[in-house]
């Protein structure tokens, strides 16, 4: 088995803009892209799926173990980085607001983040990766190559959110963006295991007034005074 390749950690709370970030910078540097955030919602769209309750922690845990996830980039597709879960692509579907509104109370539970952060560690084997989510920094790569925390003020998040969701067809008012974010943020934030928290050697970056372009830019640069670009090349 290969070893672990380069991690890129990118982690900050809901609607800050780091998905768009993480993807974009992986495509700079021909690294894997990994959404932790949409392991966590493929895992409570297939429990909604089968009947299993969202505070069923050991049939949660047990279908995260079964559960097969690739992320894979095809170019043909928008968006071009896909999910695929026991081989369905299911990129589109776990960003519905139903599991949107349950995911947090699922990833809430010890037993589950167990196995997820399992499934995250095996899938940065023999690659250099870009990962995003809640504790990339913390808890799943405490040693990551370099950390950075994206947050925004909660009217941008909650306004990208809006946009997000507009883009996709369902019309919502800003305001029930804002609330159901705030109470996501708390839910993230408070519980015990692997709270959503910056790694305190995390880059912050406040991306409230700041294209993606911009803030990628940024990163670059960091990453470039650590180490050149050369030695930053995908392996
Ligand atoms: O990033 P995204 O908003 O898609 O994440 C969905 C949810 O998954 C978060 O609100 C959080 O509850 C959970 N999550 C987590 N740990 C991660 C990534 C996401 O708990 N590393």
């Amino acid at each position: 088995m290969k070893g672990i390749g380069r991690v890129i950690a990118v982690d900050g709370p809901a609607g800050s803009g780091k998905s768009t970030v993480a993807q974009l910078l992986s495509r700079k540097l021909g690294y894997t892209y990994i959404d932790t955030g949409a392991m966590y919602r493929a895992l409570t769209l297939l429990a909604m799926r089968e009947g299993i309750g969202m505070d069923d922690e050991a049939a949660l845990a047990s279908l995260a173990r079964r559960m097969v996830i690739e992320f894979v980039l095809d170019e043909s597709k928008e968006p071009p980085h896909r999910l695929l879960i026991n081989g369905e692509d299911l990129t589109r579907e776990v960003r519905g607001r139903e599991v949107t509104a349950r995911v947090s109370q699922v990833s809430a539970h010890p037993a589950v983040r167990r196995e997820m952060v399992r499934k995250q560690r095996e899938l940065a084997e023999g690659g250099d990766v870009v990962m995003e989510g809640r504790d990339i920094g913390t808890a799943v790569f405490p040693s990551a190559y370099a950390k950075y925390f994206i947050t925004a003020s909660v009217e941008a998040r909650a306004r990208r959110r809006r946009d997000d969701l507009l883009r996709e067809g369902y019309s919502v008012s800003e305001e029930s963006v804002e609330r159901e974010l705030i109470k996501r943020d708390i839910r993230d934030a408070s519980r015990k295991t692997s709270p959503l928290m910056r790694a305190s050697d995390a880059v912050a970056i406040d991306t409230t007034a700041m294209g993606v372009e911009e803030v990628v830019e940024m990163i670059m640069k960091d990453l470039m005074s650590r180490s050149g670009l050369d030695d930053l090349s995908a392996g």
